[in-house]
């Protein structure tokens, strides 16, 4: 897609009329960009054309806002997978709702988007400062989770019933597009309720979103994993350490993890195919010539080498067949047959990582894209996600953000650096 077909205007409930209460901080105006491309030739193209350069609404609190904070009650939800950070954010917007804004009502809807309909009986924890304020040494998420269809109209009726005014919905692609379904149904209401979303993925892999939350300490404690998989390689004769991480459909934890521990040998993701005889011969190249190797695989890689379930999760998302055990038992089987004897570690730390507690980058990122959000909806900004780009906290409208996701350019320079580091045959066919 070109950049000059991106919609990047956000929607408003109305005018901001109300004074901030914030005082002592840099407010941001409401024409400060960042600029959404990166290539010189681009920008060049859009000033010789005349066009206005694309570029994403600054983040950050504003001189005047659209909610009296008297009179404002908010909600937050989690929804999807575990992350690191789950806590942080959730703890960054009660503060910042209460200390910046003196909003006194905070919800916190439990079980994802099952706690925002009444039929299934969970009653939201009332949020408050003291109700929080351990939160951030915890992994998990202290509202719970789920998955599954929910009925819009029956959560818009809660928030309503309710008299909610911000909704923060902190979760994946699905939970973004659950949240734009949300603000649809209001709109239809006519009703003055905001929805923010705040990205989580732990696989990176949300479009025009450099970063989210999460990414750094899953790569970090994917790193420990690959430690002891690089450990138990060299302990044996043709050692062969095996990592399987996280990464459905984009392999950044694998391919950062591998740049982490530059002793990982072969690095497989889902966006370049590999088959299981290409990766054998360069394989038992690589033991012949060093006596161990070490392999990081994501978990969506090599899927049309495995047998696929055929069900898809409560929410509709495809369940992938499990590469790791494939390759755990494939590779000394077929090795063998080659004559070669070989002796394979396999390492599955996935749950281990997502539930533990962000690291200290990802508590700070966490922290602020708490805030962001608190200002972004206190202005009655709505249908928008919190991004980050180019070093920069950006408004996202969640359409640009939900419905395609973000991967490895196997022509790009992130796998680039990573067949230099790894010194894997750029194909493995
Ligand atoms: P993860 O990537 O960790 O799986 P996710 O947010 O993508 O997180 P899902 O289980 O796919 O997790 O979705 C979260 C919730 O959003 C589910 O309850 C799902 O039913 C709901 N949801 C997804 N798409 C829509 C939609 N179009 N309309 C309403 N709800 C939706
Ligand atoms: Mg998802």
């Amino acid at each position: 897609m070109n950049c000059h077909d991106l919609d990047f205007n956000i929607s408003r409930l109305g005018r901001c009329r109300i004074p901030s209460p914030l005082s002592g901080v840099r407010f941001v105006r409401n024409d400060e960009r960042v600029l959404y491309p990166s290539d010189a030739s681009a920008i060049e193209a859009c000033v010789a054309e005349g066009k206005p350069l694309p570029a994403f609404e600054a983040a950050g609190p504003r001189e005047q806002i659209y909610f009296d904070p008297s009179k404002l009650k908010c909600g937050i939800v989690t929804c999807g997978g575990l992350c690191p950070g789950l806590n942080d954010v959730i703890r960054a917007i009660v503060l910042s709702l209460f200390h910046h804004y003196g909003v006194a009502t905070v919800f916190g809807f439990r079980y994802g988007y099952e706690g925002l309909t009444h039929r299934h009986g969970h009653r939201p924890l009332e949020l408050t400062p003291r109700a929080v304020a351990d939160l951030h040494q915890k992994g998990g998420t202290l509202l719970g989770s789920s998955r599954g269809p929910q009925d819009v109209s029956e959560m818009v009726d809660t928030l309503e019933r309710m008299n909610v005014g911000i909704l923060f919905a902190i979760g994946g692609d699905g939970t973004l597009r659950g949240a734009q379904a949300v603000t649809e149904e209001i709109g239809r209401r006519n009703l003055k309720i905001a929805v923010i979303g705040i990205p989580k993925t732990i696989d990176n892999d949300i479009s025009n979103v450099q970063n989210s939350f999460g990414f750094e300490t899953a790569v970090s404690e994917a790193r420990t994993a690959v430690y002891s998989a690089n450990a138990e390689a060299e302990g044996a004769r043709n050692g062969i350490g095996l990592v399987k991480l996280m990464g459905r459909e984009s392999g950044f934890i694998a391919a950062y993890a591998s740049l982490a521990h530059s002793e990982v040998n072969f690095c497989l993701v889902p966006e370049v195919p590999f088959t299981l005889d290409g990766l054998l011969a360069a394989l038992k190249r690589r033991i012949e010539s060093r006596g161990h190797a070490v392999i990081v695989v994501a978990e969506g890689a090599g899927q049309d080498l495995v047998e696929r379930p055929r069900e898809t999760d409560a929410s509709g998302n495809v369940r992938l067949g499990d590469i790791g055990i494939f390759l755990r038992d494939m590779i000394p089987a077929r090795l063998k047959n080659l004559g070669m004897d070989v002796t394979l570690k396999y390492i599955d730390p996935s749950y281990t990582i997502r539930s533990m507690p962000a690291n200290a980058h990802d508590s700070v990122f966490c922290l602020l894209l708490g805030h962001h959000a608190v200002h972004a909806g206190m202005t009655g900004r709505t249908n928008m996600l919190v991004g980050f780009w180019k070093n920069e906290f950006t408004h996202v409208p969640i359409p640009l953000a939900a419905f395609e996701r973000k991967r490895i350019d196997p022509e790009g320079r992130l796998w680039s650096n990573v067949l230099a580091s790894t010194g894997q045959p750029k194909e493995m066919m």
